[in-house]
């Protein structure tokens, strides 16, 4: 091995890592020709001189330079193939040096420079790194998504069966209770199992397993929702996107887990009492389920000071929203009642809802425009 060869006089065998630190990243400018076959000696010979000190110094990388780039999945950033290939650069540096070779471990080390642009590149386009203000923001619309998406999964069981549902914007329009709705013509009268008279809003009423279904395709959805979020975030190269694939992934996933440790949720009481099952039969595997997805996305987070930034941004964010259709439900409930014609349903929602959402999308929209146009003008700058 190069490193336990006598020392030339030009080296700087340190092995101190600061020192080799220092040499290695004197070797990644451009010296003569000669000067390179010197250093490159000397390079190797640093690099088999340091001690074991973890990570950092036990491959000749122990510049660090190119590091992130190691863990870096090849392909995870729109630079993937700039990553890739100095990955491939750091690799061949490591094989070379094992089967001897200095002129191609100096071939290959001049190409540092390339791998420390790149490393800048892959810092400016790593998705973890985002504005606070920014994320409350994707996390305020995003909810409207989360919602959305559960309500969704119910509706499209309604309204593909023909039952004329009419939908707020977190619930089948229904009453319960006293006083009973202006029209109850245009309603479905029900009796809950705790013998409290409802009407919902419905064309026809559906059969027993029609419920079972409708029922259980709400906490579904929101089930798929988070994977779709989730995988967003791992195989997307967009990091915008893949912002709002995790944004996403963590409010479905917070909602629903926090509804499950709370044995709340209307679903899965319906759907145990249409089952005739103890409800914790639903509630456990939806329940870890959601808790797991929660766990998965707060990890790829990395560091603890990432992770509370992105939950209390997305606490922030939840708050007004959810509020907002709190109330905005409410609402709905009541003008649906009145007969209010701004209130109609298009395609089985009320009009507010239809509206809201369409907002929502184009803002998100506008949200990942200008989210790419911060990412390109960075890296036109660091470049
Ligand atoms: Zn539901």
């Amino acid at each position: 091995m190069a490193g336990t060869e006598s020392t030339p006089r030009q080296c700087f065998v340190s092995p101190a890592p600061t020192r080799y630190a220092r040499d290695a990243s004197r070797l990644a400018g451009s010296p003569s020709p000669r000067a390179r076959t010197v250093n490159a000696k000397c390079w190797v010979q640093s690099a088999q001189a340091v001690p074991r000190l973890g990570e950092e110094s036990k491959s000749p990388r122990a510049d660090g330079q190119c590091k992130v780039m190691d863990s870096e999945r090849p392909g995870s950033a729109p630079f993937g193939r700039g990553v890739q290939a100095c990955a491939a650069t750091e690799g061949s540096v490591e094989a070379s040096l094992r089967a001897d070779g200095q002129c191609k471990v100096l071939a290959r080390f001049l190409d540092h420079r390339f791998c420390r642009e790149q490393k800048r590149k892959a810092q400016i386009m790593d998705y973890r790194k985002v504005g606070f203000w920014q994320l409350v923001m994707l996390a305020l619309l995003l909810n409207f998504v989360a919602q959305t998406i559960h309500e969704a999964g119910h509706w499209t069981i309604y309204e593909t069966l023909g039952r004329e549902p009419v939908w707020g914007f977190s619930s089948l329009v229904q009453i319960w209770g006293n006083p009973p709705p202006l029209h109850p013509n245009e309603w479905i009268a029900m009796i809950a199992p705790d013998g409290e008279k409802g009407w919902l809003r419905l064309g026809s009423s559906p059969s027993k397993t029609e419920w079972i279904i409708m029922l259980a395709a709400g906490p579904l959805a929101s089930l798929l929702g988070v994977v779709f979020g989730l995988s967003l975030m791992r195989w997307n190269r967009n990091p915008a996107t893949k912002q709002m694939g995790l944004v996403l992934a963590l409010i479905g996933s917070l909602i629903m887990s926090q509804y499950y440790l709370r044995g709340s949720g209307g679903d899965e009481y319906f759907l145990a009492v249409y089952l005739g099952i103890p409800k914790y039969i639903i509630d456990i595997p939806f329940g870890l389920a959601f808790i797991i997805a929660f766990i998965l996305g707060v990890w790829t987070l990395g560091d603890w000071r990432t992770r509370f930034k992105w939950l209390g941004a997305i606490l922030l964010g939840s708050v007004p929203a959810g509020l907002f259709l709190m109330k905005a439900n409410d609402l709905v409930q009541a003008q649906v009642n009145q007969g209010n014609p701004l209130f109609q349903p298009l395609l089985g929602w009320s009009l507010p809802v239809v509206v809201v959402n369409v907002i929502v999308f184009l803002a998100l929209w506008i949200w990942w425009k200008r989210a790419n146009k911060m990412y390109y003008s960075s890296i036109k700058t660091a470049g």
